[in-house]
């Protein structure tokens, strides 16, 4: 074993030489990179002693996670969940350190949601005297929580959900109902078994009348026996397509009266007397939750794709097959130039999801934590909107992105050892959860459209939609290198597909329509404006932040290609709207792409580099494909071994069946 200092993976068995060989002809220090993208020295150090230190203890030992039933590996996240408590009372984990723990686990914990929502919920829509009673509970895990909004019958309309708290004046309390079968909860991460108290969203209803849905705490189960509590049914929902093994539950309540004090009252409240009480603010801090949730879920995106390229990558590199010089040893497949334009363009595309998430989560912090503390609320339709629109568009790519990979290793990428399946089957909810992308990308095009209009009438415009009054000539892109003039190429095709949306919206006005028949008539063409919207953004961002870093000039180098490429990639992707749009011609849509695949030369040698950059600890890649020391075949043999199929070499079904029917067959 040798020690890396500069890697996550501290001590790492002999490199495949073909990997070593890769990692000696890069144009720069893949740890200079991983500083970078780290924020510098300190935070990658501490990350990597935090990471480090949790794979060093065996209960987060992630092997065999991929041969265990469901209740083992249940078991196992269970365990995970409590020994990282312990970490937190025994070695003083700060909350910082259990999030950069949870996210090298993939947050395959039992308390997921209890990390990512119940908590932080609490801290955003509870009075300081409910916080006091409440979070010193949560932390120590007497109280495990879950949010549950969505019902059986409804998810994505808000407004429709069914459950009910009505205030009863005599016991001071709220009777809680899910009205059956479509108002009980369905969905909630951790519902099933592993927690006692849910936040439940429910429609307020004090004397007869409504006062819309508020959020409250209600008890479950019996912290001390985990028993379900008179007038609650929960359980698990069934199998999922996920390896992850979050209990997903339903709840049902039959007038089940929880204390007055239970509803979350920092911006409205009932008075004993029955009084609904609302302070300002109320929608927008609902809203917060959200948009912090959705911003988080850029990052996973982010996580979710530079994982699956580091996978690929590596992957690229030690595999040999086919014939590319006739009579020459067979190559790395990662040579073939089609391997390449898989691969290449993705790691582009992590990239550029990193800046991504940096804005998104810098951006959430700025309006969240600066501006409404100054009671500034100009910023939040456009947080709201691109924190809608960046879930969706960047989910959805990294996505694609991870099925890609997986294709991409051939037979292998089939196998659960190819840690490429998890990161798919879990990915996966992502597009769903948190608001179904569909609806988050019409969500992003109203904000679109209202400032399309605005930007017509002479009216200012978002901060991300300057380009809407900005006078760009069409075809100007005379090199396809030029940073300035993709961004306008971008700005152009953006401009146009918005137009395209506003127009259709106005014809359909004009020939009758009521609005609502409008937007459902042309919602096609507003989920295209929106992610030509979040297409040009992104690739801009990417390009400006590129642009301003001061960094080593071999590590501005190759991000430099990277950001072209990716701006590139995108064009080609969606060609016929940006030659639609007249943003470029198809001579340019020529150059572009033998660009693009000069490009793919270009930064081929520097692939592996790139994706160590990443810094990803081997037990997080869970994958004998990915391994940093490049030693795939040995690992997939030493699983193999390990599989629980392969305990006994003769399978007792052999003997309980085909045995007699032989048997019986030679009578
Ligand atoms: C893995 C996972 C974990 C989850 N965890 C939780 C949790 O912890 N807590 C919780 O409360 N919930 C949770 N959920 C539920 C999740 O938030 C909802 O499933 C999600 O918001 C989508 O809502 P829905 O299921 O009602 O979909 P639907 O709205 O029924 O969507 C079905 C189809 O209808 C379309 N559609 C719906 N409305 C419109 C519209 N207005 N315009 C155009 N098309 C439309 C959608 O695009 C989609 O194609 C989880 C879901 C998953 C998959």
């Amino acid at each position: 074993m040798a020690l890396v200092e500069s890697s996550i993976n501290l001590e790492v068995g002999k490199v495949n030489p073909d990997l070593q060989k890769e990692r000696d002809g890069a144009s720069f220090n893949p740890n200079d990179m991983t500083l970078v993208l780290l924020g510098g020295p300190k935070r990658a150090q501490h990350r990597r002693e935090v990471v480090r230190q949790l794979f060093s203890d065996p209960v987060f030992n992630q092997e065999m996670r991929y041969s265990q039933s469901k209740t083992e590996r249940y078991d196992q996240a269970m365990h995970q969940s409590i020994r990282l408590a312990e970490y937190m009372i025994e070695k003083g984990w700060t909350d910082k350190e259990m999030q950069t723990a949870a996210v090298a686990l993939h947050y395959d914990l039992a308390t997921a949601v209890h990390a990512v929502m119940f908590v932080p919920t609490i801290l955003r829509l509870a009075t300081p005297e409910q916080q006091a009673e409440w979070l010193p509970q949560a932390a120590s895990f007497k109280m495990i929580g879950t949010y549950a909004q969505t019902e059986l019958g409804h998810g994505t309309n808000l407004k429709a959900l069914e459950t009910t708290a009505t205030y009863d004046r005599s016991s001071e309390c709220f009777i809680m109902n899910t009205p059956l079968p479509s108002g009980m909860k369905w969905w909630p991460g951790g519902l099933g078994k592993s927690t006692t108290h849910a936040l439940v969203t429910a429609n307020l209803i004090v004397d007869g009348q409504s006062h819309g849905f508020q959020v409250f705490l209600v008890q479950l189960r019996d912290v001390e026996t985990f028993e379900e509590l008179p007038g609650i049914e929960v359980g698990d929902i069934g199998p999922r397509i996920s390896v992850s093994v979050t209990d997903n539950g339903y709840l049902i309540m039959r007038n089940v009266k929880i204390p007055r004090n239970n509803m979350l009252s920092k911006y409205c409240t009932v008075t004993s007397e029955g009084k609904f009480l609302r302070q300002e603010g109320t929608a927008k801090s609902n809203y917060g939750t959200m948009m912090m949730v959705r911003a988080s879920i850029v990052d996973l995106a982010f996580q979710n794709t530079s994982q699956a390229v580091t996978i690929a990558t590596r992957y690229g590199a030690v595999r040999r097959q086919s014939e590319l010089k006739p009579g020459a040893k067979e190559p790395q497949i990662i040579d073939f130039v089609t391997q390449q334009y898989k691969l290449i363009p993705n790691i582009a595309l992590a990239y550029g999801l990193h800046f991504t998430k940096e804005y998104m989560l810098s951006y959430y912090h700025q309006v969240f934590e600066e501006e409404i503390q100054k009671g500034v609320y100009d910023s939040v339709p456009e947080l709201h909107s691109q924190s809608c629109g960046l879930k969706a568009y960047c989910t959805d790519l990294s996505m694609d992105t991870v099925e890609v990979c997986r294709r991409s290793c051939g037979g292998h990428g089939f196998m659960m050892a190819s840690g490429l399946c998890s990161l798919l089957m879990d990915g996966l909810g992502s597009v769903t959860y948190e608001g179904e992308n569909t609806v988050l990308y019409l969500q992003t095009a109203r904000f679109l459209m209202k400032n399309y209009a605005a930007a017509m009438q002479g009216g200012r415009t978002a901060r991300s939609l300057a380009f809407l009054t900005a006078n760009h000539p069409t075809c100007e892109l005379l090199d396809v290198f030029n940073l300035p003039q993709l961004q306008a190429v971008f700005d152009v095709r953006a401009k146009f597909m918005l137009e395209c949306g506003a127009v259709r919206m106005s014809e359909s006005l004009k020939n009758g329509r009521q609005q609502y028949e409008a937007w459902n008539e042309n919602s096609v063409e507003l989920v295209r404006a929106s992610k030509a919207y979040l297409d040009s953004f992104t690739a801009v961002n990417f390009m400006k932040r590129v642009s301003t870093l001061d960094i080593k000039p071999e590590l501005k180098d190759v991000l430099m290609k990277l950001c072209r490429l990716h701006a590139l990639h995108r064009i080609v992707s969606s060609a016929e709207e940006f030659l639609q749009s007249m943003a470029i011609n198809t001579k340019q849509l020529e150059d572009i792409r033998s660009a693009e695949i000069k490009l793919l030369a270009s930064l081929r040698p520097d692939a592996v580099a790139l994706v160590d950059s990443f810094d990803y600890h081997d037990q997080t890649l869970n994958s004998a494909l990915g391994r940093y020391d490049g030693n795939v075949y040995e690992k997939m043999y030493d699983l193999t071994k390990r599989n629980p199929m392969n305990e006994q070499s003769v399978h007792p079904a052999i003997h309980k069946y085909l045995k007699p029917f032989q048997a019986k067959a030679r009578l």
